[in-house]
């Protein structure tokens, strides 16, 4: 079992990376962005410098796995890989050192996923999302100071990734029970745990707040570990996650992750007949989408997305292994209030 070995979370924190390194790190590779170079990334660079580290930078542009190729390449001649920003940076960085078999640090300058203290490594292949397992980082370094200063649009992404860790332990109770399949059950009270905390915190979870931002990134840290305890994203991630997949095939770029993923968590609750009030309070309550509009995508979307999210990815969720019905689907969107009744005709069928 890889988990990480160090997590630190506190306000102004990455001026300290240095101190929090377990041995000397040697040469470090700076995996990052141009914005978030500015925000973070010279900061940690300082930091480690400062202290006598060599250090270089890396600037990614997309996340793609062809991308992160080439970075294993370059990580070869380094020590130590850290990985600064969002997911990109951070799947990126990931990706290369597990390839290069070098040690990863992350350092999160948002808190919109729950990849941060993850094994799974999340990049693209051509058009197609790929979830790839790798290694957690040996050390997580996150500053809240940092992430609190992030557009709050991530953050209230980070809160629907957060609490899809509820139908997500569903589904693989579901699969263990129908499908015999593996259950760590610590794994899945760990994740459980972790969302069910952000919904009672959600209420202080707000634009600048800090103390809420703590709560989040706490929470999706301990989802990432949840992961590596199971040795596969299960725990964190179940139909919800299919239907967000399904859903960003068909509408890229449009809405964020952890938004998705929070309207699929509204919907996939109702089928295993949890509260689904409590979820939808409270992503009503951080600002986050709770219906088709305002992820910016058509009913009809949320609909293909429905019927076709059980494709996306071998494992048995409570969408079965056929999948729902188009009827089933118009029927579960409106009556949790995702799309209005009435806006997509249940007997048509799109081409
Ligand atoms: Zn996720």
């Amino acid at each position: 079992m890889d988990l990480p070995h160090r997590v630190v979370v506190g306000g102004r924190v990455i001026e300290r990376v240095h101190e929090y390194i377990e041995k000397p790190p040697g040469l470090a590779l700076i995996v990052t962005g141009r914005t978030t170079y500015e925000i973070a990334g010279k900061i940690v660079k300082d930091s480690l410098e400062d202290h006598g580290r060599s250090v270089e930078v890396t600037h990614i542009s997309k996340p793609l796995i062809s991308e992160a190729e080439k970075v294993a390449e370059r990580a070869r001649d380094f020590d130590v890989i850290i990985g600064v920003g969002g997911g990109k940076n951070i799947d990126v960085a990931k990706y290369a050192s597990f390839k290069a078999s070098k040690d990863f640090i992350s350092v999160p300058t948002n808190a919109s996923h729950d990849g941060i203290a993850s094994h799974i490594a999340s990049l693209y292949d051509g058009n197609v999302r790929r979830s790839i397992s790798t290694k957690p980082p040996v050390l997580v370094v996150a500053d809240v100071t940092v992430i609190s200063n992030a557009p709050y649009r991530f953050t209230r992404a980070g809160v629907g990734d957060a609490i899809s860790n509820i139908t997500a332990v569903r589904d693989r109770l579901l699969a263990h029970k129908l499908r015999g399949e593996y259950y760590s059950e610590y794994a899945a009270e760990l994740s459980r745990l972790s969302a069910e905390l952000v919904l009672r915190y959600a209420p202080i979870i707000k634009e600048g707040l800090l103390e809420g931002i703590r709560v989040l990134i706490k929470s999706l840290i301990s989802s990432g570990v949840a992961m590596a305890i199971a040795g596969s994203s299960r725990p964190a991630s179940g139909s919800e996650h299919l239907f967000a997949h399904a859903l960003e095939r068909i509408r890229p770029g449009v809405a964020l992750h952890g938004e998705m993923v929070g309207v699929g968590t509204i919907m996939m609750a109702y089928l295993h007949g949890i509260d689904r009030k409590g979820i939808r309070e409270a992503l009503i309550h951080v600002g986050a989408p709770v219906d088709y509009e305002g992820l910016g995508v058509e009913p009809i979307d949320i609909i293909k997305a429905l019927t076709t999210a059980h494709k996306i990815r071998k494992r048995f969720t409570i969408l079965g292994e056929n999948g729902i019905t188009r009827e089933a689907a118009v029927r579960l969107a409106e009556r949790t209030l995702v799309i209005p009744r009435g806006s997509v005709d249940v007997r048509h069928q799109e081409s």
